[in-house]
């Protein structure tokens, strides 16, 4: 019973929404359309599988995976994602990091920076907050674009795997019209995957 007052209250919903989007629209398809693309905005799974940096083979599960990067002058620079010794392709005769002779290697296991708590650890990169920093002067990142590509890598639903196909995607003119958000929300890193990915069946 209550399953089904559920799917009737939720049925009610969308038709709503779809009639408020088709008033706003005039066109049936594109009503339902914006419709779906909002449901499903949130609903895509959490990042979960990487490539690495180094083999550029599947990190399968934040766990078999690293973060490394560098620090000089309290800033970080040169964020990579790799495999964790144990999980790597190499391992035992190699492993996947880059800084391992660096003296100004940093690193932490993957799983730190997912989740809420790993957002948390990322935006401390950028600031660390009044308490530690009073006056902000700078961030502790010498390149923010970089970070911010490590940051919708880890935590963007779909960016890992849209970022493979992106060059052709521009190429394509799939980003013809785009604004600073459109091309990064995870509907739109579906159509990249659908359109410039694998295809199924071969071809
Ligand atoms: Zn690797």
């Amino acid at each position: 019973m209550v399953a089904a007052r559920k799917t009737i209250t939720m049925q009610v919903r969308v038709s709503e929404e779809i009639s408020r989007e088709l008033a706003k629209r005039g066109n049936v398809s594109e009503a339902v359309r914006s419709v779906l693309d909002s449901w499903m905005e949130d609903r895509w799974p959490r990042p979960g599988k990487w490539y690495c940096d180094t083999c550029h083979q599947v990190i399968d599960g934040a766990d078999a995976g690293f973060l490394e990067w560098l620090e000089g002058d309290d800033r970080a620079r040169g964020f990579r994602i790799v495999h964790h010794a144990p999980s790597s392709p190499r391992y035992p005769d190699g492993d996947c990091y880059r800084y391992t002779n660096e003296r100004h290697r940093m690193d932490n296991h993957l799983d730190s920076f997912v989740g809420s708590r790993g957002l948390v650890y990322l935006l401390g990169f950028l600031d660390r907050g009044p308490m530690h920093d009073p006056n902000y002067e700078s961030s502790g990142v010498v390149n923010i674009r970089e970070w911010v590509e490590i940051v919708r890598r880890l935590h963007t639903p779909l960016y890992e795997e849209a970022r493979r196909y992106w060059r052709d995607a521009e190429a394509g003119g799939f980003f013809e019209g785009a604004n600073e958000i459109s091309p990064y929300v995870p509907n739109t890193l579906w159509r990249i995957i659908s359109q410039y990915g694998p295809k199924s069946g071969g071809g």
